[in-house]
């Protein structure tokens, strides 16, 4: 079997960007599907994908982990600011890989990497995309409408107001206690019994995630998400040492190296890497067995679309120490639909599909009906 071509389509999600799902064609028909949304740049991720199309263009597609390494040694896209693209685009290119590679010998995904440790996987309500009223009412309706729907775990992303880098100023604590009144009252909305997880995305400086820190310590997180920058890692394992919070992050990361600083160095108590951009199923399941070793446990990012939510369930049900999967919650009302079978979450949950490959295939018209310029009908 041989790769004859890639392809994306492009669908318009939401206004906070578009998702772009990636098709590798091969030479017997048989077509995988991967996803490659949220790289930071659009373009380039395109334009990213085509170079390492055509690079592995008459390769055989069902060896991933042999094409991984070609796709990441011969390439100086890792580099720079360009670095997230080229991870998205070959974490893409492996989620496909493993969809061609099941669907070839007719087994499920999880059968190829050693087999399904759980049926179904546990799922968390990322409510920020679908939160448009940023009311401290509209973060408890949405919350509400996720429990509503079946989720025993959300996560809100209340710090609008604050901005790392504009600290200089006066009121900012007043700024932190806008926040902090969308999450009390999420938190009086859904009760106690419900897992409420707080995203920070890098807002804060060292004393101010110490603060923040203490004051939701009567809302009893779940986790308490990427306080200060990602890549100040004494700040980060301080917070995890010293906060009393359990932490999580790591989202953009790529690859065992950059995984491996945050683990050794206690930056965080959960790792979460993205299959979007840590480097694919292939790398996100050698990411959770370093993890492993060291009782760090994986909580795959996943805000995106559901083919990259789908290789994440691959993902979650074959590594041992796998915690809980993001879905984004209320984003648009069609999303389901991009696959066949469609996308469930039933309770909370997604069952581990037994169909081959990633268990589904792209809705190639629902695909089209939503490209942009499109009008829905
Ligand atoms: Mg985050």
């Amino acid at each position: 079997m041989k790769i004859t071509d890639l392809r994306i389509h492009e669908v318009d999600a939401s206004h906070r960007g578009n998702w772009f799902f990636v098709v590798i064609d091969t030479d017997v028909g048989i077509q995988g599907v991967g996803e490659a949304s949220q790289s930071g740049n659009d373009e380039l991720v395109m334009a990213c994908l085509r170079q390492l199309g055509e690079r592995i263009e008459g390769n055989d597609p069902t060896q991933p982990e042999v094409i991984w390494e070609q796709m990441v040694g011969a390439s100086a896209i890792f580099s720079g600011k360009s670095g997230r693209v080229g991870a998205t685009a070959v974490s893409a290119i492996d989620q496909a890989l493993w969809d061609i590679a099941g669907k070839a010998a007719g087994l499920p995904a999880w059968r190829l990497l050693g087999g399904r440790r759980r049926d179904r996987v546990r799922c968390y309500a990322n409510l920020n995309r679908g939160t448009t009223d940023r009311s401290p009412e509209g973060f408890a309706q949405a919350a509400v409408a996720a429990v509503e729907a079946g989720f025993r775990a959300v996560k809100a992303t209340p710090f609008d107001e604050v901005r790392a880098s504009h600290q200089d100023r006066d009121g900012l604590w007043q700024d932190v206690e806008r926040g902090l009144a969308r999450l009390r009252a999420t938190r009086e909305a859904i009760g106690g019994e419900i897992d409420l997880l707080v995203d920070c995305h890098c807002r804060f400086d060292l004393p101010l995630a110490m603060r923040v820190a203490e004051a939701v310590r009567p809302l009893d997180l779940f986790w308490f998400e990427e306080a200060v920058p990602r890549d100040q890692i004494d700040a980060n394992a301080h917070i995890t040492a010293h906060s009393g919070q359990t932490t999580a992050g790591g989202e953009s990361f790529f690859g065992r190296a950059e995984f491996e600083r945050y683990v050794t160095t206690g930056a965080v108590h959960i790792l979460m890497p993205d299959v979007k951009h840590a480097g694919g199923i292939t790398e996100c399941r050698r990411i959770a067995h370093q993890a492993q070793i060291h009782q760090v446990s994986v909580a795959p990012h996943s805000p995106a679309g559901p083919v990259s939510t789908m290789a994440g369930v691959q993902v979650a049900a074959t590594i041992s120490n796998f915690l809980v999967l993001e879905w984004a919650f209320g984003e648009v009302p069609w999303r389901a639909e991009l696959l066949q079978p469609a996308e469930i979450v039933e309770d909370g949950f997604i069952e581990v599909p037994d169909g081959p490959g990633l268990g589904f295939e792209l809705d190639t018209d629902v695909v089209a009906a939503h490209a942009p310029g499109e009008t829905p009908s």
